[in-house]
């Protein structure tokens, strides 16, 4: 105190401006925090479907979209395509009805796994068994304008398809799975939602990331947060008229949120619209009285397989399932009403 009092006039003048400097250092930081992080934003295709990037990379980072979207093509070309023989998804398929049946890598072990208590407790709405009647009706290929001429499947194609599906059928032994002849295994209704998972893992691993949201066609990642500090938002899909959104969802953090919808992929023949989510006990497109189905978890591969079995149950049948994994759903029926699960009305937000 003494010291302080006993200042000279010229040393008074150097502590005031020492003052001074620091302050206009300490503003000057936090302005180039407010600047940073550093947006970077990608749109690109990737698993058959367009992949969309906005990552906030704090001070010092790199774009690491590019690298992103590397992740989901490597997950699709090692596990999960039936097209690429590279896949191990594709090996199983091809070895199905052989005896000593194929070797399952540990991370899709796990995948199938889980995938298995899904199709169990949503009572078979969910089965990645059903590749062999999806083909039949080959709905991606007319959505995707690579056949012309539309010809639907025979009720005993569809018959013979659906004896050789089930995933109670499925063996699985010492690493090995074993599949009937006839059996096709088709990831197509989860594997958006692993993608969003294996992207987190990835983003858990970049120190520099402090927020991203990536969609990979239905599924939808959010983590971090976003520099602003607003919150995350996800639209909503008008299903009736697909260009619109009937409202959004508001997310902090980590979230995963899927959709399966008729108006996704489809065929019109005589005014009646055949889409891409097949009902396992007929084998036709699910007609559950529903246009879409959004499913809000932290889970990608749940959120995605969820939506797909909630929309072939309905929505009555979907509630105790969805409560049982503690999941949030929106349902749009096909009157245009939009119901929510208890869990989802404080993220929900109506145009
Ligand atoms: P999503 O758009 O996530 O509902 O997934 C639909 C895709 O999953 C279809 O294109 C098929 O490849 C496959 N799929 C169709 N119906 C089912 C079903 N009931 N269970 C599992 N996968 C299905
Ligand atoms: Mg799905």
């Amino acid at each position: 105190m003494k010291l302080f009092l006993k200042k000279s006039k010229k040393q008074w003048k150097t502590t005031v401006w020492m003052c001074i400097f620091s302050l206009m250092v300490a503003c000057l930081g936090f302005t180039a925090c407010q600047r940073n992080p550093t947006c970077y934003q990608r749109i690109d295709t990737a698993m058959g479907t367009v992949v969309k990037e906005t990552v906030y990379v704090e001070k010092g980072g790199e774009d690491i979209t590019a690298q992103i979207r590397q992740q989901i093509v490597t997950l699709e070309d090692q596990f999960l395509s039936r097209r690429k023989d590279s896949a191990e998804i594709y090996q199983i398929n091809s070895h199905a009805g052989e005896v000593q049946g194929t070797a399952v890598s540990e991370p899709l072990w796990e995948i199938l796994q889980k995938l298995l208590e899904v199709s169990e407790r949503s009572g078979g709405a969910f089965d990645f068994t059903i590749g062999e009647t999806v083909r039949l009706w080959d709905i991606d290929s007319y959505a995707a304008k690579e056949k012309e001429e539309v010809v639907l499947p025979s009720l005993d194609q569809i018959a013979e398809s659906l004896a050789n599906t089930g995933y109670e059928k499925l063996q699985f032994q010492n690493g090995r799975i074993n599949l009937p002849k006839g059996m096709q295994l088709d990831l197509g209704a989860a594997g958006k939602g692993i993608a969003c998972d294996a992207v987190l893992t990835f983003l858990r691993n970049q120190p520099h990331v402090a927020g991203a949201i990536i969609s990979v066609g239905g599924s939808i990642l959010t983590y971090g947060k976003k520099p602003d500090g607003t919150l995350w938002k996800v639209g909503i899909v008008d299903p009736q008229n697909p260009s619109d959104y009937i409202g959004g969802l508001r997310l902090e953090g980590q979230w995963c949120v899927s959709t399966s919808g008729d108006y996704e992929r489809y065929v019109e023949v005589k005014g009646k619209r055949y889409h891409h989510i097949i009902d396992p006990d007929s084998g036709y497109p699910a007609d559950a009285g529903l246009l879409s189905v959004t499913i809000l978890t932290r889970d990608g591969m749940l959120s995605d397989a969820l939506s797909t079995a909630c929309f072939v149950l309905g929505y009555e049948e979907s509630l105790e399932l969805l409560q049982s994994f503690g999941a949030h759903g929106l349902f749009v029926d096909k009157q245009g009403n939009v119901m929510l699960t208890p869990g989802m009305e404080m993220y929900y937000v109506p145009r």
